[in-house]
């Protein structure tokens, strides 16, 4: 169960104050306590590298899927989907234009594959919906791609959809596993005030969806351990605070990861990492 006993204390018999956390800000912890420190503790931030150009595709098409949804029923057909991916298209990163140009057709097609499986006369719960929730450590909050209104075995439910645009597909564990997909349906179902244990992972390059359906208890599992990272994180702040070496405090974790990571050149285990060009993944995203 998520903590529900009393708030601990804290000095002068003042409660702790709640952690204030997304999904992203547990996950950069949890993938590497340095990289959380780069991007939350440290100011100014040190100065991340250029973007990468496998965001401003994933963005683009994010926002293009959020449009669609704004439009009138009637309006919600494949023809659409041009001018509002050219309408919120992210540049940055591509090699060139050409590149650039092939994502964009890449995408496109993507889009239409998918939206030919979605009803244009369906209303989600949400779309890009921010969500937030308190349990008695964390005060969450998160933008989830969309929440939908489903009819389960029970009644009403809410199902959270989670688009991806990364090259490899997803499975049924990636849904399982995800912890960000978790907290929003934790949040959800207060929100809401309907069960949401579904959650799906939409892989739009393969038009796959990977799912799982929570139950209660995976549910507040995933959300005591997001509590343990969140007291993780802030008795390394207290400790930095007090003094402690924040090296020490916030290890670096280096892996593949290093060679994605914004803060590779500030880094002095990324550094070791072999570089990648802002438009590596879209060039072998292409190249498939
Ligand atoms: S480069 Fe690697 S080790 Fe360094 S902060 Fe980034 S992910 Fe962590």
């Amino acid at each position: 169960m998520p903590s529900s006993s009393p708030v601990q204390l804290g000095f002068a018999g003042m409660p702790e104050r709640l952690f204030v956390c997304t999904p992203s800000k547990l996950g950069a912890y949890v993938d590497c306590p340095r990289r959380y420190r780069y991007s939350y503790v440290d100011r100014p931030t040190p100065q991340k590298g250029p973007p990468w150009a496998h965001n401003s595709l994933g963005a683009s098409v994010h926002t293009a899927l959020k449009n669609w949804y704004a439009l009138p029923h009637e309006r919600r057909a494949p023809g659409a989907l041009p001018t509002l991916l050219k309408a919120t298209w992210v540049r940055e990163g591509y090699r060139d234009v050409d590149q650039e140009r092939a994502a964009y057709q890449r995408a496109i097609g993507w889009l239409e594959g998918y939206v030919a499986t979605l009803d244009p006369d369906d209303d989600p719960l949400g779309v890009e919906r921010v969500i937030a929730t308190k349990t008695s450590v964390l005060a969450f909050n998160g933008r989830a791609d969309r929440i939908d209104a489903r009819r389960g075995a029970d009644g009403p439910e809410a199902v959270i959809v989670d688009y991806k645009t990364g090259r490899s597909g997803l499975d049924a564990d990636d849904a399982r596993g995800s912890q960000a997909l978790a907290l929003y349906a934790y949040a959800a179902q207060r929100v809401f005030r309907r069960p949401c244990r579904r959650v799906e992972l939409h892989h739009l390059p393969t038009g796959t969806v990977a799912a799982h359906e929570h139950t209660e208890e995976s549910l507040n599992r995933q959300v005591t351990r997001a509590e343990d990272t969140a007291r993780d994180i802030v008795a390394a702040e207290k400790a930095v605070a007090a003094g402690a070496d924040p090296d020490a405090e916030f290890p670096t974790n280096p892996g593949a990861i290093c060679g994605w990571c914004d803060f590779r050149r500030t880094c002095p285990a990324g550094a070791e990492a072999p570089a990648k060009e802002p438009w590596s993944a879209v060039e072998s995203h292409l190249a498939t």
